[in-house]
């Protein structure tokens, strides 16, 4: 499979260098050149298969001999060694848990692939390579562990000091190894700042490549199909409806890769918090970005979501083709609450904030068409968010044995100041 920029669909190129730049030089996104088809004989042996040989059939059609079969396979098992179960809620109503992997968010998922993607590109071609994050909590420790032990490749996560919940710079700081946490005497955008800065002027002298593990790599990308299988597979029937709860909007993306592979869904629903830019689109037709706006489910607190490029190109620009595949609807903190707290007390069952907007996405979508089997993707564990689950249901809700382990490691950080020559002295010292 070759892949082009959404951008330009003149600029063609590998899978390796897709994963490895992040981003087309024009500022495009990578998108594959056609979309894969997954034949009849595997919709047929669907509801059998697990979640690796999915992992593995689906991914070798978007990576195709550029990592060997045998290798590839590893890969995808090592990958997906987390289950990712279907749920049922209520009656009708089922949660896909996305949180089972080692930082307990569906980020794992990505991040992992990536990870050992360009963890085999890096052994293959005998390079270096340095990535850099700047993350202003979630991302980086997905990220990180997903890198962790990944030989070839290190990685520097830039945080702001004092601004990441105690969890998070616990998962961020206590990796070791190939990890190196910089906690930085600044806010979010410094350290991003930080990170631009460094692309743009540190000189390797080619002794190692620099990149990012942006969410916007279409290594990030290709994985998050592979549980939208998965979940059909569980439920034994092709006429679902699947609720995502999206910020940036790839892990819907990946949603509507898997359908247009030839997955029959019934019908996806895009649930947002009150960051509502693509429920407006789908609505208008007009696509109006906002600044984001601060909610409970912070993760998606987006206001101009990145891969929004991706599904225009999708959908050939047609607000009514895309509204005809995904359904929008965006929802308040207050409906969020109320709904954790029912959901808690009627079925017993825990959602973190952002499955609730999922949860709110497919009951509204029921609701208009009963008689559906609906599914919402748990993007969170709901101990991820301690203090809202606490404040709303009463509950505090048990640290899975990942994250406890990770509360009892010592934390390790540098500390440095938010200006480009304390990180380039780091970079220096570690890497010239
Ligand atoms: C990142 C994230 C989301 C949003 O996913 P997108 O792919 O950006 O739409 C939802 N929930 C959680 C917990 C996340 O970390």
């Amino acid at each position: 499979m070759k892949y082009i920029s959404s951008r330009d669909k003149n600029h063609i190129v590998s899978f390796e260098e897709a994963v490895k730049r992040g981003l087309a030089p024009n500022k495009g996104l990578y998108m594959p050149q056609e979309f894969i088809k997954m034949d009849d004989d595997f919709y047929a042996n669907l509801f059998d298969m697990s979640l690796q040989e999915i992992g593995y059939q689906v991914g070798k059609k978007y990576v195709g001999d550029e990592i060997p079969d045998a290798d590839f396979k590893a890969l995808c098992n090592e990958v997906l060694n987390f289950d990712i179960p279907l749920v049922m809620v209520k009656d009708n109503i089922y949660s896909l848990e996305l949180f089972h992997g080692p930082t307990c968010a569906f980020k794992d998922v990505g991040a992992r692939f990536m990870a050992r993607c360009l963890g085999y590109f890096s052994q293959k071609n005998k390079e270096k390579t340095v990535i850099l994050v700047a993350t202003s909590g979630d991302t980086g420790s997905a990220v990180a562990r997903g890198f962790l032990n990944v030989p070839g490749v290190d990685v520097i996560i830039l945080y702001p000091s004092g601004k990441v919940s105690e969890i998070q710079e616990k998962q961020l700081t206590t990796n070791g190894g190939n990890i190196t946490a910089l906690e930085v005497n600044g806010v979010f955008d410094d350290c991003q700042r930080l990170v631009k800065t460094a692309f743009a002027n540190f000189d390797t002298k080619n002794r190692f490549h620099l990149t990012s593990a942006n969410s916007i790599n279409i290594a990030r990308l290709i994985p998050q199909s592979f549980y939208y299988y998965y979940a059909v597979a569980q439920a034994k029937d092709y006429d679902t409806a699947i609720c995502v709860p999206s910020g940036n909007f790839g892990n819907l993306t990946g949603g509507i890769l898997a359908w247009k592979s030839g997955l029959t869904i019934k019908q996806f629903v895009a649930a947002t918090n009150i960051n509502d830019t693509v429920p407006n689109y789908l609505e208008s037709g007009i696509y109006t970005p906002k600044p984001s706006k601060q909610t409970i489910s912070n993760a998606m607190d987006v206001g101009d979501p990145s891969n929004f490029e991706r599904l225009e190109l999708i959908f050939d620009r047609d607000s009514k083709k895309m509204h005809q595949t995904i359904e929008g609807y965006s929802f308040t903190d207050d409906q969020t609450r109320k709904k954790m707290q029912q959901v808690k007390d009627l079925y017993g069952y825990t959602l973190d904030p952002h499955g609730a907007v999922g949860y709110l996405g497919i009951e509204k979508y029921l609701a208009a068409n009963p008689g559906t089997k609906g599914i919402f993707l748990e993007t969170a564990h709901p101990a991820k968010f301690l203090d809202v689950v606490k404040d709303v249901t009463g509950i505090t809700p048990d640290l899975p044995p990942t994250l406890q382990d990770c509360m009892k490691k010592t934390k390790k950080s540098i500390k440095i100041d938010n200006k480009y020559e304390d990180l380039a002295q780091i970079l220096t010292q570690k890497y010239l």
